[in-house]
C-alpha cells in the first residue's frame, strides 16, 4: 500500500533527473518538458549557477530566524520592487502569500469583504481556498472564511453592482491559470483599477503563476499598465526551492507592524540566495525578449495547427503560458497520454484545456520539436476520430 494520502491523482511515472529543459524518468526515458513543474522551473533544471549559489549558501548558513536582520531578504525585496515603491514579505508557498495579502487587506482597510472571480485559483489554505471561486474546491470544507464574493471574470457590470464602501479588496489573476488559461481583457482590468480607486478598495493581483517572466514581461501586470496595491508571487521565484512573496505598496507597510504576521521559514537563506539569482537573470530585457520570441514561435505554430486540425477549439495565453481548448475531457486525457508516450510532458487546466508552460529557457529547436510532437499526436487522433465516425456512419 501507499503510505501517502491519495489527495493527488498521480501518473504512473516518476521523474528522477532533470537537465536544462528535459526530464528523465525511472526507466531512463527522456522527455521534453513543457510543464516546468507547473510553472516553477522557469530556468530549467540543473542550472550550474543556481546549483552553485545553493551549495555555497548551504555551507554558510541554512536558516536564520526572523529575529535578526537578513541582507538576503533585503536584496531580493529590492529586486522585486523593480525600481518602484514596494516592500516584500517572504513566505514558503503561493497559498501563504495570498493569506498574507488577505490579512493585510483586511487590516489596512478595517473592512472584510473581498471580491474575487469565478474559476479563479488562489490556493488551498482556508483564506486562499475561500478566495478561490470554484465550488469543487470548497466541497466538504465549509464553512469558509466569510465575506468573499465571486463574480464573473471579464465582466464589469457585476463588479459595479457589488463593489461598495465595505469592500476591502478585489483580488484576481491576470490570466486564470488553473481555471483554463483565460486572460483578462485589458479594458476590463483598467476599469477594475478605476473602480478600486474610486471606492478606496485595494487591488490585489495574484501573480503566483503569471509572475517571474512567465508571460514575457517580468510581471504580467506590466502588460496591463496597472500598479496593484498588492501582488503575490511563488511558483517561479525559487525555480523549485519553496518560496513565496507578498509584495505591497510602501504605504501599506505600517499595517504589518511587528507581531502582526510571520513565518518561521519565510525568507529562508537557501531560498533567498536562489531567488536573488533567478530574479536577476529573468528580469533582464534580453532574457524577456527571448521569452517573447519563443512565445511568438509557439503561438504561430499552434495557430497554424489549429487551422488544419479541428480538434483544437481555441489557442490562448501570453508569453510561455499557453492553453489549447478541446471539446471534451476524454479527448484531452487521450492527448496528454499520447504526448507523454511521444516524449512531451504537458499539463491540464480546467477540464478541457491543454496547458503548456515550458521553461523560459526553452530553445528554438525545442519549440519546433514540441510542435512536431503535438502535431503528430493531434493528427493521429483526428484521423482516428474520423475513422471511427465513418465506422459509425457505415453501421
Ligand atoms: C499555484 C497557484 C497558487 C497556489 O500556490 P501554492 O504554492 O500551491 O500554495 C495560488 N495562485 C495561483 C494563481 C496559482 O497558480
Amino acid at each position: 500500500m501507499s503510505h501517502l494520502f491519495p489527495n493527488y491523482k498521480r501518473k504512473e511515472l516518476a521523474l528522477i533527473k532533470g537537465d536544462k529543459n528535459r526530464l528523465t524518468d525511472q526507466s531512463g526515458k527522456n522527455y521534453l518538458d513543457f510543464t516546468s513543474g507547473i510553472g516553477v522551473a522557469n530556468l530549467g533544471y540543473n542550472d550550474p549557477k543556481l546549483n552553485q549559489v545553493l551549495v555555497e549558501q548551504s555551507k554558510l548558513l541554512w536558516h536564520t530566524p526572523n529575529l535578526y536582520e537578513n541582507q538576503l531578504q533585503e536584496e531580493v525585496a529590492k529586486k522585486l520592487a523593480n525600481g518602484k515603491e514596494y516592500v516584500s514579505y517572504f513566505c514558503n508557498s503561493g497559498a501563504e502569500a495570498n493569506e498574507a495579502a488577505i490579512k493585510l487587506a483586511r487590516k489596512a482597510t478595517g473592512k472584510s469583504k473581498i471580491i474575487t472571480f469565478i474559476n479563479s485559483f488562489h490556493g488551498r489554505t482556508y483564506g486562499a481556498m475561500s478566495a478561490t471561486g470554484q465550488n469543487s474546491i470548497h466541497t466538504g470544507f465549509e464553512p469558509l472564511v466569510p465575506d468573499f464574493v465571486y463574480l464573473p471574470f471579464n465582466e464589469i457590470e457585476p463588479l459595479k453592482n457589488e463593489i461598495d464602501p465595505h469592500t476591502a479588496a478585489v483580488m484576481l489573476e491576470l490570466i486564470q491559470g488553473e481555471g483554463g488559461v483565460l486572460p483578462a481583457d485589458e479594458s476590463w482590468i483598467q476599469a477594475v483599477q478605476s473602480l478600486c480607486k474610486e471606492y478606496g478598495v485595494l487591488l490585489i493581483i495574484d501573480e503566483i503563476q503569471t509572475g517571474i517572466g512567465r508571460t514575457g514581461n517580468f510581471y504580467a501586470h506590466g502588460y496591463y499598465q496597472i500598479e496593484p496595491d498588492i501582488f503575490t508571487l511563488a511558483k517561479g521565484l525559487g525555480n523549485g526551492i519553496p518560496v513565496g512573496a507578498m509584495v505591497g505598496k510602501a504605504n501599506l507597510a505600517a499595517f504589518f507592524g511587528p507581531g502582526s504576521h510571520g513565518s518561521t521559514f519565510g525568507g529562508n537563506n537557501l531560498a533567498m540566495s536562489v531567488a536573488s539569482i533567478v530574479v536577476e537573470r529573468i528580469n533582464h530585457p534580453d532574457f524577456l525578449q527571448e521569452v517573447q520570441n519563443r512565445s511568438q514561435q509557439l503561438f504561430t505554430g499552434l495557430n497554424q495547427l489549429a487551422e488544419k486540425n479541428k480538434l483544437i477549439k481555441a489557442v490562448r495565453g501570453k508569453g510561455l503560458m499557453l492553453g489549447l481548448e478541446f471539446s471534451d475531457q476524454e479527448t484531452l486525457n487521450v492527448i496528454l497520454d499520447q504526448l507523454e508516450i511521444e516524449g512531451l510532458l504537458a499539463l491540464k487546466a480546467g477540464q478541457t484545456v491543454l496547458r503548456l508552460l515550458p521553461p523560459l529557457t526553452v530553445t528554438e529547436t525545442e519549440i519546433d520539436e514540441g510542435l512536431m510532437i503535438i502535431e503528430h499526436v493531434l493528427n493521429n487522433l483526428a484521423s482516428r476520430t474520423l475513422l471511427s465516425k465513418k465506422e459509425i456512419d457505415n453501421e
